[in-house]
């Protein structure tokens, strides 16, 4: 069986060490302006360089999200980011717009083209098209079925991407002009949102209308609103469950998928730590034979935010079934306590995210779903002053015990998280 790439979302420089750290083999990240995703902190010209050289420092790989449609206006900046991609030699370019791909073979063509899944690729024939284009890989449509899959594979031999894990759209992948329609009628802004532009799903700054709750007015009564509920929680017709593949892995790869995807360059840093983990551990038993218990990557799925799981359309077609949520709910159980920035004998020095007190029920994770109770706590200051409680934001040196007493020896880019009480 081919072992496919486990890759991973990367919204700043820490998650991208995170996700490294906990199994990913490859990364995709936006780079400031140019990427789909508006409300990422994407990286700038230095953060780009670092990302890339620590990601090929550990021998894995980096893809960087192209993956706008651009106007003319646009054209000089597009060129110039293209020639300092073919110098820094990403693996990949995740491209949308025909325009990119056709400057990107000629002012970068010693960067690979990977078709985003934005461009809906959903047959055989696109897929030829895109190759000859000079794509080599292919991220699929979320809308395919694991028949589809397998049929395009079948008939062409460019690599296949799939998204395996995370959010989905009730529209076909992000084309949808909900978001632009309701912010440009002055619906669903933030009251810090500066912005004057509509938000558009088209440019990564979807504001997720399909998960709002809505009620039912008469005109002449703006005052009496009308619940139109489906049960206690509302009504939520437009909203999509999240995708989970981890129990079918082996059918993924069968049908052909090279590379597993996990959606959510916005997620949380206990996110990617979990999901990713997890992944990494299911395709290791998959693919190598591994042990793993199943509890521990049940819990995993479910200690971070998330919507009820199904497994999109890769069996069921979005036809008959709109895998819509059966609640407007997130799930989430857990919340970030630190990260570890680096040990020595044994003490660690952390990254506080959120109070830790000597008293804090912690827990203590590691890759290789390595999850350890924490029993005792020792906490310094950063003069090294011991101290029962250190604040968000802040730095502290721990020294952590498990329950049987055996202090923690821990590695730069562990974390600490703790039971939250949403
Ligand atoms: S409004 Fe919903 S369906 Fe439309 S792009 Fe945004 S998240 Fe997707």
């Amino acid at each position: 069986m081919t072992k496919p790439e486990l890759l991973a979302p990367a919204g700043d420089i820490d998650k991208l060490k995170t996700a490294l750290h906990f199994g990913a083999d490859a990364v995709y990240i936006g780079m400031k302006d140019f990427s789909l995703r508006a409300n990422t902190k994407n990286f700038d010209d230095a953060q780009l360089c670092e990302a890339i050289a620590y990601t090929h420092s550990l021998g894995k790989k980096i893809y960087i999200a192209f993956n706008i449609y651009f106007t003319p206006e646009q054209t000089d900046d597009i060129v110039a980011a293209l020639h300092h991609l073919a110098q820094l030699c990403p693996d990949g370019m995740i491209i949308s717009d025909p325009g990119i791909i056709l400057l990107a073979r000629q002012h970068a063509p010693n960067v690979p083209i990977h078709i985003s899944t934005q461009a809906n690729t959903t047959n055989q024939y696109a897929a030829d098209f895109y190759k000859a284009q000079g794509a080599d890989r292919i991220v699929l449509a979320r809308e395919l079925s694991l028949e589809q899959i397998r049929q395009i594979h079948l008939h062409t031999d460019i690599e296949l991407e799939a998204f395996v894990h995370g959010a989905m759209c009730i529209s076909y992948s992000g084309r949808c002009l909900l978001s632009t329609y309701m912010t440009t009628a002055g619906l669903g802004r933030r009251t810090d949102d500066t912005k004057t532009e509509p938000r558009s799903a088209n440019k990564g700054d979807c504001v997720q209308p399909c998960r709002w709750e809505y009620i039912l007015k008469e005109k002449s009564r703006p005052d009496q609103n009308y619940e139109v509920s489906e049960d206690e929680h509302g009504t939520y017709f437009m909203s999509s469950r999240d995708i989970c593949m981890i129990d079918h892995i082996a059918d993924l790869i069968d049908a052909g998928v090279c590379s597993f995807k996990v959606e959510g360059r916005m997620k949380s840093l206990l996110y990617i730590s979990a999901i990713i983990a997890s992944y990494r551990s299911m395709i290791d038993h998959i693919c190598d034979g591994t042990p793993i218990d199943r509890r521990i990557i049940e819990r995993e799925l479910n200690v971070v935010s998330h919507r009820d799981f199904s497994t999109g359309f890769f069996y069921q077609s979005p036809m008959t079934d709109a895998n819509i949520t059966s609640t407007m709910q997130y799930k989430r159980e857990m919340r970030l306590s630190g990260k570890v920035l680096g040990s020595s004998g044994d003490k660690m020095t952390v990254k506080v995210y959120n109070t830790i007190s000597t008293d804090s029920d912690l827990e203590y994770v590691a890759p290789g779903l390595n999850i350890v109770k924490v029993g005792r706590i020792e906490l310094f200051d950063r003069n090294g002053t011991p101290t029962d409680k250190i604040h968000h934001c802040d730095e502290a040196t721990v020294r952590l015990y498990d329950t049987d007493g055996n202090v923690i020896i821990g590695q730069s880019m562990d974390i600490l998280r703790m039971e939250a009480d949403f």
